[in-house]
């Protein structure tokens, strides 16, 4: 599999304390990425399957508080045939799995027997604009939450507040009419504001500008969610 970063992480990236690993590559091109250099699908260094595995059986001491391994990205579904292997050597081994995802997927499905712990990501419901800022539509991400809420699955949706691209008063209510459409009493769902952590690394131009959300954008967002019924959550 082909990483570009890894390291243990705290309660960010799924339950306790995680080995967390960077898959190389991802199919969308978010303007505000924070991790521009894992977008190529070239690049990363190379791990087997069994090394990884290793690794992993190696650092079990380190999993307490409900921890064990997550993988993003990138996206980590893009190397579904590698990714699929591992998660069921980790289940094997009883080690706990956590993916990070953008949610487009159409393997999403396969992998998720194997995954304890489902982060993944909303970005927007309406396919044109987030096709715009990303290179990519809703569709196939729209297909997987529903399927996931039809199964009562575990998920916690991520969903980024971004200035001027998705978090204007009425986008509030239209990401909560779409998500709550699908009753699933195991869905979470988080609030990401717009930060610029990863804006030094962006090598090409750096395309947002006043992204950023007041503290009242965030807390419309949350009451109006709230009134929709959806369980709100702040990691
Ligand atoms: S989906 Fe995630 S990793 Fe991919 S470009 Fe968007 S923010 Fe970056």
């Amino acid at each position: 599999m082909h990483i570009f970063q890894k390291g243990f992480n705290f309660g960010q990236d799924g339950p306790g304390n995680r080995l967390v690993y960077h898959l190389q590559g991802c199919n969308m091109k978010c303007i505000w990425c924070s991790n521009p250099e894992g977008m190529s699908i070239s690049g990363g260094k190379y791990f087997s399957v069994d090394a990884l595995l290793d690794e992993c059986k190696r650092s079990r001491l380190m999993f307490y508080k409900g921890g064990g391994v997550t993988f993003t990205g990138g996206e980590a579904t893009l190397q579904a045939e590698e990714l699929l292997d591992l998660l069921k050597k980790l289940k094997e081994a009883e080690i706990h799995t956590a993916l990070e995802t953008n949610g487009t997927s159409p393997r999403l499905m396969e992998l998720l027997p194997f995954i304890d712990y489902l982060m993944m990501d909303f970005k927007h419901y309406d396919s044109d604009i987030l096709k715009k800022y990303t290179g990519m539509g809703n569709e196939q991400t729209k297909r997987n939450y529903e399927k996931i809420c039809g199964l009562n699955r575990q998920v916690h949706i991520r969903i980024p507040l971004i200035n001027g691209i998705n978090a204007q008063n009425p986008e509030a209510f239209a990401f909560a009419a779409y998500l709550a459409g699908y009753s699933n009493p195991n869905a979470v769902y988080e609030f990401l504001p717009y930060h610029e952590y990863g804006k030094e690394k962006w090598t090409q131009k750096y395309l947002v500008s006043d992204g950023f959300v007041t503290g009242e954008t965030v807390a419309l967002f949350k009451k109006t969610f709230e009134e929709h019924g959806l369980k709100i959550i702040a990691t």
